[in-house]
């Protein structure tokens, strides 16, 4: 179970007939996403994005995200007439490897940071309590919640942007591991001898099907081929694409693109048959960027499942793409709070 951590002063307790809120946030590499939900999480309230810039020191960026908050429960005790004294808590999800316990980032690469107090850091700023757990742990939590994975019992989620993150809720709950490392979808081997993933390992599901490594693959397979319209969208300057230059592609029928996008299909396919056989979810969610290919992505995943995947495990999981699209990992986060004060997380 998570700790939440009790700043002074204790919030009020509340009439039972009184709606309370929890803020969730969703830090990223790229963008912090910010929010309030009712605790029943009927609805987003006030919820907002701003750049991260990591660059700027840990700092600075537990600064902004205190000054988000402060906006977040102004802007929903404007909206709903809320007093101070209904907020509950703060969910926050964040990159990993955590310790969850003690409210540490042990490390991310994106962000730079080693052993930081991120959860006490954010309670001393916003005067309350809070919790932390992994980013993409949130966002399957969020959908499960809130979103496409509703009423499932078992669930694997996967966070599909710069990295290829994952979760597994197992009986209705977040399943964390020995050490809250649990769920690590995109640094499962597909490859034994492949690629060089950022972790260290080789062949990582992540180093194929992560955003860059979309792109990357796509500029291999473009030497030495001119016939694609990826090189003329790019005005010629080949390290502009981008996964998203390629599903574009990809739309407009494009034969590499296309190409590209199968093989990435393929590649998660792998990666979702092998979590098929060991967890046999009855849902599995893709979420993220690579939504935005669609079909074109979706179909031959599900067909790359089938072919590699015992028949009862494939019969009985539905594979879906996300409804939360921006706000999971926010839904998630106010979610595992939640959890953590019904002591079920
Ligand atoms: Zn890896």
């Amino acid at each position: 179970m998570t700790t939440a951590v009790m700043p002074s002063p204790t919030p009020s307790k509340s009439m039972a007939a009184v709606t309370r809120y929890i803020i969730g946030v969703d830090l990223g590499g790229t963008n912090i996403v910010c929010g309030a939900m009712p605790e029943d999480g009927s609805r987003e309230i006030a919820m907002r994005t701003e750049p991260t810039q990591s660059t700027q020191g840990a700092e600075a960026v537990v600064d902004r995200i205190a000054r988000m908050i402060r906006s977040v429960v102004d802007d929903t005790m404007a909206e709903t007439g809320a007093r101070r004294s209904d907020f509950l808590g703060i969910g926050i999800g964040s990159p990993g490897p955590l310790d969850r316990a003690a409210g540490l980032v042990l490390m991310t690469p994106n962000l730079g940071w080693q052993n930081y107090p991120l959860r006490d850091e954010i309670v001393a700023r916003a005067h309350l309590p809070a919790t932390l757990d992994n980013d993409a742990n949130c966002a399957t939590l969020g959908e499960w919640w809130r979103g496409a994975a509703r009423g499932a019992r078992n669930v694997i989620g996967l966070t599909i942007g710069t990295g290829i993150g994952g979760g597994i809720i197992l009986n209705g709950q977040l399943f964390h591991g020995a050490s809250d490392v649990a769920g690590e979808v995109g640094h499962t081997t597909i490859d034994s001898t492949g690629r060089r993933c950022k972790c260290g390992n080789y062949g990582c599901l992540e180093a194929y099907a992560s955003g860059p490594a979309i792109a990357e693959r796509a500029r291999e397979a473009l030497a030495g081929n001119e016939e694609s319209i990826l090189t003329g969208m790019v005005n010629g300057n080949l390290a502009e694409i981008t996964a998203q230059t390629v599903y574009e592609a990809a739309q407009r029928d494009d034969d590499l693109a296309r190409e590209v996008v199968r093989d990435t299909a393929r590649f998660l396919g792998t990666g979702i048959a092998n979590m098929l056989n060991i967890f046999n979810p009855d849902i599995v969610v893709v979420m993220g960027g690579v939504t935005q290919a669609g079909d074109a992505l979706m179909d031959p995943l599900r067909a790359e499942v089938r072919r590699r995947a015992f028949k009862p495990a494939v019969d009985a999981c539905e594979i879906v793409l996300g409804t939360l699209p921006g706000t999971a990992g926010v839904v998630g986060a106010v979610a595992t709070y939640k959890a953590s004060i019904e002591g079920t997380g």
